[in-house]
């Protein structure tokens, strides 16, 4: 019964806890469902303020930028070569419209003038072959570790002569002010994902991998991650030398959802407790032997619900108890099995529950016809088992003195009145019979139960052959 009690307790915490779980995953997936979303119209906003903040910044530097290439003065400094003329305009121009790059090379790419900033060769050339075939598309690029939207106005006098290349640094300040518009942190980095610029500080991007790992999975926020990253798409172009990073930061989403997490995590442990409690005080019940539940189950585990008699199982248990302490006493047992004559017509005639007060009545008959340390039990339908200790000759008897306690006076319902007649196999089991199982004794009943039958029913017939000759034989 301990091990019942164990495992009760075992059964009611395990649904308990497997229900708390689930709500809490449900509860989880639901957060990561909503955070998602909600990072998604976040990029979504992000990129349109961006886009409105290039597109005001670009137009009216664009436009300056025109005034200045078609300048007269500006294409003769840069026909004739004339370095000075053409870095004071650049730098003077520069400052004007507040931008930090001002570049003029020839229609090669080979470096011309600056505005005063320090650029290797290459990156001249680069700057060349990505935007001159595009003049006037913005884009973005990387020089010299700094961000910059930057694009190429050919000079033309009038076939192109040079190109001016016109940008302005995409620093922190200007992330900074981007990150307080949209609430989210940005981050550019290179084709390589090397740092550029972040409103975060460097070391805390090279501490922090999830800075970088783009996961565009659609079932939810990775586990144990600070930072979720998505790209920015910027420019259309093919291969863009930057990347535009935005990261949210998982644990301000997640604060939302945080005290809901608490109340299920609250609610489940108390849950768990009252389970715990409830099923060890069930367990306890149904364990105790001096409970009216305990009493009640093994009750209903042993009897028949209509008859209230030993059921099946338990009607076989007793009898085979009973044989061997017979055996041990070297007393002789039997083993009857009686079957109600013509049953199914009382159904068919009456309905079931006509069948079914017979039935009661029989079995209150064949019991009242038994001694107590009988045993009687229903063998199934309209079958019952009888065992009983008797000398040889009693058995018969006895097997007579149930049918006529069946068929004695006729059995009266609330609509109904039927004469009962029950047809009877017996066995006997003499203390030197082996046997394996009771069936084997009840297959030797059954057969003369059939021979009842045949015989015309209402009448007993004693099996005597088959057992002793197997007993002979396992001598
Ligand atoms: P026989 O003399 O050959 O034994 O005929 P019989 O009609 O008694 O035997 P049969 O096996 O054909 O029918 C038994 C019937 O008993 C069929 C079944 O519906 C009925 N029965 C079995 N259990 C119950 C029960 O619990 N209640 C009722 N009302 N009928 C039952
Ligand atoms: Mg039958
Ligand atoms: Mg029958």
């Amino acid at each position: 019964m301990k091990s019942l009690y164990t495992q009760i307790v075992i059964v009611c915490v395990s649904l308990v806890a497997v229900t708390a779980i689930s709500i809490q995953t449900a509860s989880w997936w639901l957060a990561s469902e909503h955070n998602k979303s909600l990072l998604q119209e976040q990029i979504a906003g992000a990129n349109k303020s961006l886009l409105h903040y290039l597109q005001v910044r670009q137009s009216s530097l664009v436009s300056s930028s025109i005034v200045l290439a078609a300048d007269f003065g500006f294409k003769q400094a840069v026909a004739t070569r004339h370095e000075p003329t053409i870095n004071t305009m650049l730098m003077n121009h520069g400052r004007r419209i507040d931008v930090e790059l001002m570049l003029l090379t020839d229609k090669s790419g080979q470096a011309l003038a600056s505005n005063g900033i320090q650029l290797k060769p290459r990156d001249y050339r680069r700057l060349h072959d990505k935007l001159a075939g595009n003049p006037l598309t913005p884009t973005f690029m990387a020089l010299d570790n700094h961000v910059y939207r930057l694009f190429a106005i050919p000079v033309e006098a009038p076939v192109t002569i040079a190109y001016l290349f016109v940008g302005f640094e995409v620093n922190k300040v200007l992330l900074n002010q981007l990150k307080d518009s949209i609430g989210l942190n940005l981050s550019f980095v290179s084709a390589k994902g090397d740092y550029l610029v972040s409103t975060l500080d460097q070391h805390v991007f090279e501490l922090d991998a999830s800075l970088l790992t783009i996961d565009d999975a659609d079932w939810g926020f990775g586990f144990g991650r600070r930072w979720e990253t998505r790209e920015i798409m910027l420019d259309k172009t093919e291969a863009p030398s930057v990347r535009l990073l935005a990261h949210a930061d998982l644990s301000a989403y997640n604060d939302d959802f945080k005290r809901l997490t608490y109340i299920i995590i609250g609610l489940s442990s108390v849950i768990l407790l009252l389970a715990f409690i409830s099923g060890s005080r069930l367990a306890r019940r149904i364990s105790n032997p001096h409970s009216a539940l305990h009493r009640e189950l093994l009750f209903r585990a042993h009897h028949d619900a209509l008859t209230g008699m030993l059921n099946r199982g338990a009607a076989l248990d007793k009898i085979a108890q009973e044989v061997k302490r017979a055996q041990r006493e070297k007393s002789i047992y039997c083993l009857f099995v009686c079957d109600v004559d013509h049953f199914k017509q009382i159904n068919d005639q009456y309905g079931h529950l006509a069948g079914d007060a017979v039935l009661e009545e029989i079995a209150t008959r064949l019991a009242k016809a038994l001694r107590d340390y009988d045993v009687i039990g229903r063998y199934g339908g309209e079958e019952f088992v009888v065992g009983v200790k008797v000398s040889e000759p009693k058995s018969r008897d006895i097997g007579q003195r149930l049918r006529k306690a069946v068929n004695g006076s006729p059995i009266v319902g609330k609509n109904f009145s039927v004469d009962i007649t029950i047809s009877i196999g017996g066995q006997l089991i003499y203390p030197d019979d082996e046997f394996d199982t009771l069936n084997e004794v009840i297959e030797y009943a059954d057969q003369a139960l059939y021979r009842a039958k045949k015989n015309g029913r209402d009448q007993v017939e004693l099996s005597s052959s088959a057992m002793p000759t197997k007993r002979r034989v396992n001598r």
